[in-house]
């Protein structure tokens, strides 16, 4: 079905250097195109290739299996030839040829000015070909206009006006890894480990890799760092040692300078701490395995909603448009305008050799600033113990309640060393509520947490149990026994519950007005007033891994796969997972499941294994249904196939719980944390105790809400949110995966057009 009456053609390319996540965008294109009865075609080998008239047709089978493939299956190269203006005249015959005058193309600001150039020189190009005749002029004027739609690939982040580029997150995948098996060694050793990681322009990569990896200090070219910062430096490691950190992390851009416009590479940090201490610490350049490997779990579903949105961005695209980059701004996507993009973008550049590094480092946005500081502080020791106000230390206890939920350590870490910097004095509970009734609390000094960023599970133990009122009166006199002057619950909905239950009772329970400040960890991520909550993404990367080895097992034998995940009711990490590894179906309980929808399951399966599918992928949520189980699904399409397919379920169980934390969790739990921190501190400046607040980040904002809002935003019956953001992509799913029953396609309802 179409959107237009002819069909249109569109062509998609990978341009400059590869990424991981550009195969997640080219298979949505292709797909999507497919869809709404376009005509996708590949420039193989980017603008190389599209000089040298490699394009070609794609169906659907020619992005079948690619989701889970790092770098680019349709090749990517580098041109000079493109640059020059006979470069693109060739170009624009080729396309034009092939009846193509929309592009989407995936690359970094370089790809994308040579796409928009391309589209400004479009008429004049083609007015040049008919005169030599080398076009027929009918053929030209059918197309007027080329209309271009950018995706960033990028590993380094760089592009300034969206928060995330496609490959970044796979590439801190990456690093953190390195930097936590570094750690480990550097730690029996007690040695200093320089860690060079990639992005010559841009210190995301570094600043993201170090707040995550838990290390000592961090090098990036926004912010040279100021002169005698050898010295700083090695006072930093020392105090670390002394504050009893055994292993020392140093790591640093590949292009950074000084403020005179030197180099600091990994080996002039060597010879520096080398001479300063005696130390001769390690170097590692980790170099282009940051580059590669298979995407991740983000890499994979927002690079899907990308390339479905940058698809129908080109499709409808209108006369006299402007070029546009799909962006992301807080796990929305935003079309921007390609050219101001792209120039805000260099401006940096400029920022940089005039010396104007705040605004370099205010380009990277509000949350790069935020996180810069927030390290500061994080990897600070304290050199002697603060007081809040006039010889005060209030007392703030920490515990987690609920589910585990990979990222409560990174969480609980920060909220320590960043409450410690405020001059409170932190407790942590162990065990949870029921730990604090029993006086289950121990104070956390900096070092304490040294080493938490990484770890799963959760050091102080979490419970499930909601209290109720027998509980209160244990609860009010331990709060007090304890002299605690707030609470930070790190947890999930079993510790709102509890916080909503003791605000009920706070006018009967005076010790209940404290400050209690709920921060959202859990992986079923059913929360309220937060998009993401910690853990959430380390749960979806085990699924991904768990499901890529289930599909590769099932390559030999015709075989169809129900795969049940987490969650409880919240559909969100099985909708995630069906997007991210290519599942043809999800069950969630948001959409319901019955008899009627397994029946045209069942049909759809044998049509699919009759043609020359091997493998069916559904996934189920835990609570999708009460009585449609995975091993009754598993017997209903076992019986229905009549022996043309096997059926076989898998529930993918606690892993789910127990992964160690992303590099996305831990710093999510950084950012949360200090948002705590600043809560307590705001209720208790101002003597006035409003009591329990839950936080979170919702549209990009930091909010924080009274715990007695929570029935407005959250059915509390079936425990999910009222409002579940993320269902709006849903369709996307049906339109990738092999569906028969299309319907037309709109844009995401977390798109914002900005026309
Ligand atoms: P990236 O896209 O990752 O920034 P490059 O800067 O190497 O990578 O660009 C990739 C390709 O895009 C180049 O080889 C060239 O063909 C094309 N390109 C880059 N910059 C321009 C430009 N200013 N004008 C035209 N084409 C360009």
């Amino acid at each position: 079905m179409s959107d237009h009456a002819d069909p249109v053609s569109l062509a998609i390319l990978t341009s400059g250097g590869d990424a991981p996540g550009m195969n997640p965008v080219v298979r949505a294109v292709v797909r999507t195109a497919l869809h709404v009865g376009a005509r996708p075609f590949a420039i193989r080998e980017g603008w190389r290739g599209a000089i040298d008239n490699l394009i070609e047709p794609m169906v659907w089978s020619d992005v079948s299996s690619i989701l889970d493939k790092g770098g680019t299956v349709i090749g990517s190269a580098r041109s000079t030839e493109f640059r020059e203006r006979e470069g693109m005249r060739t170009v624009a015959a080729n396309l034009v040829r092939a009846g193509i005058d929309r592009l989407v193309v995936i690359g970094g600001d370089g790809s994308l000015t040579g796409a928009d150039t391309l589209r400004e020189r479009w008429t004049g190009l083609l007015d040049e070909l008919v005169e030599s005749g080398e076009i027929e002029a009918d053929v030209a004027a059918r197309h007027p206009e080329l209309h271009i739609a950018g995706v960033v690939g990028s590993i380094d982040n760089d592009m300034v006006g969206t928060d995330m580029t496609v490959g970044t997150n796979s590439a801190l995948c990456r690093i953190i890894d390195a930097i936590d098996a570094l750690t480990s060694t550097a730690a029996s050793h007690q040695r200093v480990f320089v860690v060079e990681v990639m992005g010559r322009r841009c210190g995301y990569l570094a600043l993201m890799g170090a707040m995550a990896g838990g290390a000592d200090d961090v090098i990036i070219p926004e912010l040279p760092p100021e002169d005698g910062w050898e010295d700083a430096m090695c006072e930093k490691i020392r105090a670390g040692r002394a504050a009893g950190r055994r292993d020392s992390i140093i790591v640093v851009a590949e292009g950074c300078m000084d403020r005179h416009g030197e180099k600091i590479t990994a080996q002039r940090i060597q010879a520096a701490i080398k001479e300063r201490t005696g130390e001769s610490p390690r170097i590692t350049a980790l170099g282009h395995v940051q580059r590669g490997g298979t995407p991740s779990a983000y890499d994979r579903w927002m690079s899907t909603l990308l390339g479905y949105t940058a698809a129908l961005e080109v499709i409808r695209a209108e006369p006299g448009e402007e070029s546009c980059i799909i962006g992301i701004r807080n796990n929305r996507l935003q079309r921007l305008p390609l050219v101001e993009t792209v120039a805000n973008t260099k401006k940096v550049i400029d920022y940089l050799e005039e010396g104007d590094y705040e605004a370099a480092v205010r380009s990277r946005g509000t949350s790069f600033s935020r996180i810069k500081s927030l390290f500061e502080t994080l990897s600070s020791p304290l050199g002697e113990d603060r007081y809040f106000k006039d010889g005060w230390r209030p007392r703030v206890a920490i515990l987690h309640a609920g589910g585990l939920a990979p990222g409560m350590n990174a969480a609980a870490r920060s909220a320590v060393r960043l409450g410690l910097d405020r001059g409170f004095e932190m407790l942590g509970v162990e065990g949870g509520f029921p730990g604090l009734i029993r006086g289950d609390i121990r104070p956390l000094a900096w070092g304490d947490v040294d080493g938490w960023v990484s770890l799963g599970g959760a050091e102080l133990g979490t419970a499930r149990s909601v209290l109720g009122i027998e509980d209160y009166f244990g609860l009010a006199r331990s709060i007090e026994a304890n002299g605690l002057d707030a609470i930070i619950m790190i947890g999930g909905l079993a510790g709102y519950e509890t916080a909503w239950n003791m605000a009920k009772e706070a006018d009967r329970y005076t010790a209940f007005r404290l400050p209690l400040i709920c921060v959202p960890a859990s992986i079923d991520n059913n929360l309220p007033g937060h998009d993401l909550s910690i853990g959430v993404d380390t749960a979806l990367n085990t699924n991904v891994e768990t499901i890529d080895k289930i599909r590769r097992s099932a390559s030999a034998s015709r075989r169809c796969f129900v795969v049940e995940t987490m969650g409880r009711k919240c559909g969100y990490l099985a909708l995630m997972s069906a997007l991210s590894t290519g599942a043809e179906q999800v069950y969630l309980h948001e959409t319901g499941v019955d008899l009627a929808l397994l029946t045209k399951e069942a049909e759809r399966m044998n049509r699919a294994f009759d043609g020359s599918r091997s493998l069916y992928l559904a996934i189920r949520n835990e609570d999708a249904s009460k009585y449609y189980t995975a091993d009754l699904l598993r017997r209903v399409f076992q019986q229905e196939g009549h022996g043309a397919f096997s059926v076989r379920s898998t529930i993918i169980g606690h892993q789910q719980q127990g992964g160690i934390p992303t590099s996305y969790d831990r710093t999510l739990a950084v950012s949360l944390a200090a948002l705590a921190i600043d809560e307590v501190t705001a209720q208790l400046e101002k003597k006035e105790r409003v009591g329990a607040r839950y936080i979170g980040q919702h549209n990009g904002k930091l909010e924080s809400h009274p715990i007695m809002r929570i029935d407005e935003e959250m059915d509390m019956k079936d425990r999910v949110p009222l409002d579940p953001w993320w269902i709006s992509a849903l369709p996307v799913l049906y339109t990738v995966a092999a569906r028969e029953d299309t319907t037309p396609l709109e844009h995401l309802a977390i798109y914002d057009d900005n026309r």
